[in-house]
């Protein structure tokens, strides 16, 4: 493997899998790459974005506090400052939760197939993860999850909408999920793709608060908001001593200062980010139907990516679509190797994908 790679990482073959634009092109012969294995924002970002980072004095430090950004996050969701912490990437705030909360031989929770870092992150700290499996038909366990959580982990990863799924839960299941879990377990819940939700789901940080346990919600200007690039997640916590906690887990200067003009652009744009949102929305419905009228299992999506049962090798089918110019996630694990992750892109992206996938069902 890469040297430049994450140890962590790099044991674990699943997620090694990291196809490049520049493959595609030696692989298909095409300009065009439809790059669906992010789950980033086909549409870009807000055009505010621009002019916000022609102003940036990249010989100035940023500011560590990233006081602005989190004055206007604490107005945006009505939460004090001194409850948010900014990351370089929501994905510095889960390392940072698994150094804060986690130690060697302590244990983990989290669902199965996972996110990658909520699994390589205790992990790298010498904790122990367990995983409760999806239920066949793409949902959360709650059961399985209730009877692990009575085995008081010390942490618990619970991702809502659910990389790689794309099940979220609703109030019924988040209430039950919330009281079965001890207050001796910090409960993380990973909101990374929470604008795409529909109605019917649960603002996972209000319930939470009503709640009156201790937990840390985790959220990103990555996928909605278009500023993969940048990376800027942050975290919400319920009270500000755990925010110290998760404040004391990074370096300083962790957020630049382009990150931070660039989230405060995109956040003061919300009508930006909402119409891309719709978007993402309809295709990624198109998209599924298409899949579905082919006879393919396709789990429900409330994200900006769907799960697919391809019926063959995912390591295959990946390959395949790489010649037509095509980039997804195969997951590479068993019993989910046959399944691949497409982000929803634009149309043409969509169809691109639709046109190589369904040529060889
Ligand atoms: N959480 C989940 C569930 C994700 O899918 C991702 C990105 N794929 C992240 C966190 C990390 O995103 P970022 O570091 O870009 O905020």
């Amino acid at each position: 493997p890469d040297v430049y790679f994450n140890p962590h990482v790099a044991s674990l073959p699943k997620y090694n899998a990291g196809l490049g634009p520049e493959a595609a092109q030696a692989a298909s012969g095409l300009k065009t790459i439809a790059r669906l294995a992010s789950n980033e924002n086909p549409y870009g970002c807000s055009p505010s974005v621009s002019k916000a980072l022609e102003a940036v004095e990249p010989w100035r430090y940023s500011d560590p506090g990233c006081h602005r950004l989190r004055l206007a996050l604490s107005e945006h969701l009505s939460v004090s400052p001194d409850k948010l912490v900014i990351g370089n990437g929501s994905e510095e705030m889960i390392a940072a939760s698994a150094r804060a909360f986690l130690r060697p031989d302590a244990t983990a929770l989290t669902v199965s197939p996972c996110f990658g870092l909520h699994e390589i992150e205790p992990l790298a700290v010498g904790a122990k993860v367990e995983k409760v499996p999806m239920t066949p038909s793409f949902e959360f366990d709650i059961i399985g999850l209730e009877r692990a959580l009575a085995r008081s982990p010390h942490l618990l990863f619970l991702p809502s909408p659910w990389n790689p799924v794309g099940a979220a839960l609703n109030h019924k299941e988040l209430r039950r999920l919330v009281s079965a879990t001890p207050d001796s377990t910090m409960f993380v819940l990973d909101e990374a793709y929470y604008e795409f939700t529909s109605e019917v789901i649960p603002d996972g940080l209000s319930l939470l608060r009503e709640s009156g346990r201790p937990y840390i919600v985790l959220r990103t200007f990555s996928k909605a908001f278009g500023l993969a690039g940048l990376r800027v997640g942050y975290a919400v916590c319920s009270s500000a001593p755990i925010a110290r906690m998760l404040a004391a887990a990074k370096t300083p200067f962790n957020v630049n200062a382009s990150a931070q003009a660039a989230a405060l652009a995109a956040l003061a744009d919300p009508g930006w980010m909402q119409g891309s949102v719709r978007q993402i929305v309809a295709e990624r419905e198109r998209v599924a139907n298409r899949l579905r009228q082919s006879g393919l299992r396709v789990a429900p999506s409330e994200g900006n990516f769907l799960f697919v049962e391809t019926g063959r090798s995912s390591e295959c089918v990946a390959r395949d679509l790489l010649k037509a110019g095509v980039i997804v996630k195969p997951w590479m694990e068993t019993p989910y190797d046959s399944f691949i992750r497409v982000s929803v892109g634009t149309p043409e992206e969509n169809d691109q994908f639709l046109g190589a996938l369904l040529r060889h069902p």
